[in-house]
């Protein structure tokens, strides 16, 4: 059994390390020399229902991503606007802790390695090829999975946002994002914002020591640094860009938030940097992530799949696909719990064996099977869906599913009679 995984982000290395538990010979295809994607730049895990499904995770036997962003966790259990028992990962230390994991288990990971072709056999996948560094590959499997995301390339933050703000994807050192999906001949969807296209990513770096000494400790000391906005300096309209609608709060708009991942993360999609420096404490702030930071963020939600419940991508028999590409879900959280169904059931196809579609009695299976339906509707394909907030939260709440008390969702999962499901061999 041979799983080709396309896109080392989060959902990509749990397709990776999900397939790899069920006894699979697995290749991770990056086409940037780290993995994790998005994720080099993220950090807030747990936040309001990302801890339960987080917990739920674990329950059926899929937790060991999480082990690892809870060990790295500069900051635990901490609160700012909207959100509760956030815990931060050091973005610094999360990449070589993943790659590290996944090499122990035997999954084979190939960087700098950009796919950017399929060869198709009827409406099955027989190979894919690309380039890593200057040399060709091609390779054949028996079941693929798409994790490529969908961010950029520089085309889309070109027509759809302020420009290439040079962002941690690195396009133009490394080539941009090629969908494994639309080279199979998907025909795939993208978000919508008013009358455009895709959302701009909702947070920004600065470099930790362009921050005044006083402000610095306070940000280091509990995570959290919030700082009032004089009215000149609110942009309004500015949450409206946002993908991650869990920000689009007042609060957001009217104060600096800062949360500290390693870099202190500006929770505003951007902030013009002369208007930055005239407030306090910031006077020479500078921007880590994005390099042009002050000017715009990346696009992203342009090319997800049309999928089904099990995370199988309609038309093409031996394809299944996770992350942002499964539709518009927002986060780590989000992107490792389908790249883990997304690794078991690519290997059940090869077995022929039934998919497993998780009941919506578990946050993490209706979070699948609600989007797979919402994105069928314009309206559906304008919001995002996340655990931590916005639609979806509002959703768990509404169905009790949300908790923070793992004995609870650990019988939850019991009944569902799902414990352990991901352990593998
Ligand atoms: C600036 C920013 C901050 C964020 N902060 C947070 C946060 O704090 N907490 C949170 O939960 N979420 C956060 N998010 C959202 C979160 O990062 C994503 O929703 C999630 O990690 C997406 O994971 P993914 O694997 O689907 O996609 P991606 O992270 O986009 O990964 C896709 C990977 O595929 C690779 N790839 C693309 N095409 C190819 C190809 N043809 N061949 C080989 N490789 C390819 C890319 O290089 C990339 O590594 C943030 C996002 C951004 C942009």
């Amino acid at each position: 059994m041979k799983v080709v995984i396309a896109g080392g982000g989060w959902s990509g290395c749990a397709a990776a390390l999900a397939a790899r538990k069920q006894g699979a010979q697995v290749v991770l295809l990056e086409r940037t020399d780290m993995l994790l994607g998005t994720g080099l730049v993220g950090g807030i895990m747990r936040n309001n229902g990302r801890y339960t499904a987080t917990e739920e995770l674990r329950a059926m036997g899929g937790g060991e991503l999480f082990d690892l962003t809870d060990e790295n966790s500069l900051h635990r259990d901490i609160e700012f606007p909207g959100h509760r028992h956030a815990s931060l990962y050091n973005v610094a230390k999360m990449e070589p802790m993943v790659k590290k994991l996944l090499l122990a288990k035997g999954v084979e990971i190939l960087c700098q390695a950009r796919m950017t072709d399929v060869e198709m056999k009827e409406n099955r996948i027989a190979a894919v090829s690309g380039k890593q560094g200057d040399e060709p590959f091609r390779l054949e499997g028996d079941v693929f999975i798409d994790t490529t995301g969908t961010a950029g390339p520089p085309a889309n933050c070109n027509k759809y946002g302020n420009g290439c703000v040079m962002c941690i994807l690195r396009c133009h050192a490394f080539g941009g994002r090629v969908s494994l999906a639309a080279k199979a001949g998907v025909k795939e969807m993208t978000a919508r914002r008013g009358d455009t296209f895709g959302a701009m990513s909702g947070s920004c770096k600065l470099l930790k020591e362009s921050i005044a000494p006083e402000a610095l400790a306070t940000l280091n000391k509990t995570g959290v640094l919030v700082v009032a906005l004089p009215e000149s300096k609110v942009l309004k309209g500015k949450l409206a860009l946002k993908c991650c609608q869990q920000y689009a709060l007042p609060e957001f708009e009217q104060n600096i938030v800062l949360l500290d991942t390693g870099h202190a993360k500006l929770m505003t999609p951007f902030f013009p940097l002369d208007a930055l420096r005239e407030i306090p404490g910031f006077e020479n702030a500078r921007y880590e992530d994005p390099y042009a930071g002050g000017l715009g963020n990346s696009i992203r939600y342009i090319g997800m799949a049309p999928r089904d419940e099990s995370l199988k991508v309609e038309g093409v028999e031996n394809l299944f696909c996770a992350g942002e590409k499964a539709g518009p879900l927002v986060g780590h959280t989000e992107a490792v719990c389908t790249g883990t169904l997304a690794g078991y059931n690519a290997v059940r196809n090869v077995k022929r064996e039934k998919p497993l579609v998780l009941p919506d009695s578990l946050a993490i299976g209706d979070a699948i099977g609600y989007v797979q339906k919402q994105v069928r509707t314009d309206e559906g394909l304008s919001l995002k869906y996340t655990f931590s907030g916005s639609v979806f939260f509002e959703r768990m709440k509404a169905r009790g599913l949300y908790s923070t008390e793992t004995g609870k969702i650990q019988d939850r999962v019991g009944k569902a009679g799902l414990t352990g499901v991901f352990t593998g061999k």
